[in-house]
């Protein structure tokens, strides 16, 4: 029924790490580097977006007072459907409605095993940025011992290194935009870190540049900037189109945030 789009750039306040995950061995003394693509350009992969919008997204519906589950393998509300699977082979029809009545919000949104999440996020690459190197003390992960003269060095982007950022929706009601909204300016507001170091006082960053493009599909998603209601939890809501900074984004769609505060959504577990 309807696309959503949501562009902009980010800038990294605080220094930014995105690591190599399968590499890093905090007990080596060699150079801990950076993820990169093949070019040797360091990116924020769109996995630790979904990452990083999920774990605050659950911190948020847990004030609001929601259950969502941790989204970990073998931890999500499908897994504890256990006849999902074969519904699914079966009687399709039946199973979207499980699906439905049986998960959280952070499984309909970010999806579960067996099902697609409804948004996509695209990885981010650098429009400027400069590559640092930290000195940092090697904790053995065995004792947490320092090891014997155990320094470590660690690539990081220095701050005010910007990015592309670009993430795409199917079919969310307005509630889910409202949530994803929200979980943005939690980040936005320093509320929630990406990548590693949190503890060391990295990875705070801002949006800029922000965009909300809505592609209606059917009449039923409404039209221009006015958006109907897509299901029975949903309430119908307007936007602010065009490219705003990122505070004021957050300011002329307070009433998306709203929507998604105010919706009575239901949940299982
Ligand atoms: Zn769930």
């Amino acid at each position: 029924m309807r696309r959503v789009e949501i562009k902009g750039i980010v800038r990294n306040v605080s220094p930014l790490r995105i690591g190599n995950r399968g590499v890093v061995d905090f007990t080596s003394t060699a150079g801990v580097q950076l993820l990169k693509n093949s070019r040797g350009t360091p990116y924020i992969p769109g996995s630790s977006w979904k990452g990083v919008f999920r774990s605050t997204g659950e911190v948020i519906a847990r004030k609001k007072g929601l259950r969502v589950c941790t989204g970990l393998t073998g931890d999500t509300c499908v897994d504890k459907i256990p006849e999902f699977q074969e519904l699914i082979e079966k009687d399709i029809e039946k199973a979207k409605k499980v699906f439905w009545e049986k998960t959280c919000l952070n499984c309909k949104v970010f999806g579960a095993p067996s099902v697609l999440s409804s948004v996509y996020f695209f990885d981010s690459y650098p429009f400027t940025y400069k590559i640092g190197v930290k000195t940092i003390i090697a904790i053995s992960r065995e004792n947490g011992a320092v090891s014997k003269g155990a320094l470590a060095t660690a690539e990081y982007l220095e701050p005010n290194s910007t990015f592309s950022f670009l993430l795409l929706g199917e079919n969310m009601p307005n509630y889910a935009i409202g949530y994803i909204l929200s979980i943005m300016k939690e980040i936005h507001d320093g509320l929630s870190q990406v990548g590693g170091y949190k503890s060391r006082g990295f990875g705070f960053v801002k949006f800029d540049k922000l965009e909300l493009k809505i592609t209606h599909y059917s009449e039923k998603s409404g039209s221009g900037s006015s958006l109907l209601p897509l299901d029975e939890l949903d309430s119908k809501v307007d936007y602010t189109q065009g490219e705003l900074s990122g505070d004021e984004f957050f300011k002329k769609n307070s009433s998306l945030l709203e929507v998604f505060n105010n919706a009575r959504i239901q949940y299982p577990m």
